[in-house]
C-alpha cells in the first residue's frame, strides 16, 4: 500500500525527476536502440471517486496518467511483455494490470481501457468475487468497499480484459509453508474462477506483493501448476534478459510525479530494485508441457 508522499518531498520528487530528465531521454534512446528498452508491468487496485483510501485513485486522475501511458509507450498485454523481456524489446513498454477485483473498476475506469483498446490483467480473489464479501484489510479500516461480481467479470472477459488469479483468500503467502495449502490458495484461486467464468486464467500476482510476503515454494507451485507467469508488487523493473516468468510490477500511485519518475527510468531504482530470487525446481511440469525459462539466478 502506497502512503501519500508530503508536498515538500512532492516537490522535491518534482524537481529530480525535471533535472534529470534529459539523461534519462538519452540513456533509454540508446537502451532502446540496442534492445534493451524496459518492460515495466504497473498495477492499480480501485478507482473511485467516493470512499477515498491509500489504494484508490479518482476517475480524474486515472484518465490522466493513462493518457501520459498512451502518449509515451507501447501498451501491451501481459503476455507481450513477456515476449519482449525473453526477446528484446525496443520501445519502452508498459503493462497495466488491477489487483483484489473492487466494484467501481467498472464505473469508468475499465470501460475506459476497453474503448481505447488498452490491454489490462485484472487479478482477482476468488473467494471475495463469489461470495461478495469484502476484504478484511478493508473492514480493518472501517469501509467494506464491494468486490466483482462474476457477472461483471464475466462482462469484463468478453469486452477482452485479461482476468488473472489473486489466490483464493487473499492470505499473505509469505508466511504460509505448508505446500498443500499454497496450492489451494494460489491454484485453487485460479480453478474457482476458470469454473465460473469459463475462461483460462494465465497470469497469477502475489497478496501484498512485497518480498516479504513471496515464497520461492510459491513460485515453483505456480510454474508446475501451469501458470504462464506470476506478479511481486515490492517495485522493479523488467529489462530483457531478466527473469520472463516473474514480472516486477511498480504501483501506479495517485502521484503522477511518482508514476512518471518511476517509468522514464529511475537510475536510483534501476540500483536499489533486489529481485526475488527462486528456483522452479522442475522446469518440464507445466500445464503446456514448455520448459519454463528465465528461472536462473541472475549474478
Ligand atoms: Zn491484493
Amino acid at each position: 500500500m502506497a502512503t501519500i508522499l508530503s508536498p515538500w518531498k512532492s516537490g522535491l520528487l518534482g524537481a529530480y525527476y525535471y533535472a534529470t530528465l534529459p539523461g534519462r531521454w538519452w540513456s533509454n534512446e540508446q537502451a532502446a536502440r540496442a534492445g534493451n528498452a524496459p518492460v515495466m508491468v504497473i498495477y492499480y487496485h480501485r478507482v473511485a471517486d467516493h470512499t477515498p483510501n491509500c489504494w484508490t485513485i479518482s476517475n480524474t486522475q486515472f484518465r490522466r496518467e493513462i493518457d501520459w501511458l498512451d502518449a509515451n509507450f507501447d501498451l501491451v498485454s501481459l503476455d507481450e511483455a513477456q515476449r519482449r523481456v525473453r526477446e528484446g524489446n525496443t520501445r519502452a513498454t508498459v503493462s497495466i494490470t488491477f489487483d483484489d477485483g473492487y466494484a467501481e473498476n467498472c464505473d469508468q475506469a475499465l470501460p475506459l481501457l476497453v474503448s481505447r483498446r488498452i490491454p489490462c490483467t485484472y487479478f482477482v480473489t476468488s473467494h471475495h468475487v463469489l461470495t461478495g464479501q469484502s476484504f478484511p484489510h478493508d473492514v480493518a479500516h472501517g469501509a467494506p468497499l464491494r468486490p466483482n461480481t462474476i457477472r461483471q467479470l464475466s462482462s469484463l472477459a468478453a469486452s477482452g480484459i485479461d482476468i488473472g488469479a489473486h489466490t483464493r483468500t487473499h492470505p499473505d503467502l509469505g508466511k504460509i509453508t505448508d505446500e498443500t495449502r499454497l496450492y489451494d490458495e494460489i491454484a485453487g484461486g485460479r480453478d474457482d474462477l476458470e469454473q465460473a467464468l469459463g475462461i483460462e486464467i494465465r497470469h497469477f500476482a502475489f497478496p501484498y506483493g512485497l518480498h516479504n510476503n513471496l515464497n520461492a515454494a510459491a513460485f515453483r507451485i505456480a510454474a508446475n501448476a501451469g501458470f504462464a507467469g506470476v506478479c511481486s508488487a515490492y517495485g522493479g523493473y523488467n529489462f530483457p534478459g531478466d527473469d520472463g516468468f516473474h514480472l516486477q510490477r511498480i504501483h501506479a500511485d495517485p502521484e503522477i510525479v511518482r508514476l512518471k519518475n518511476w517509468l522514464t527510468v529511475d537510475p536510483r531504482k534501476v540500483r536499489h530494485t533486489e529481485r526475488f530470487l527462486y528456483d522452479s525446481g522442475d522446469e518440464n511440469t507445466s500445464r503446456e508441457g514448455a520448459a519454463i525459462v528465465g528461472l536462473a539466478r541472475r549474478a
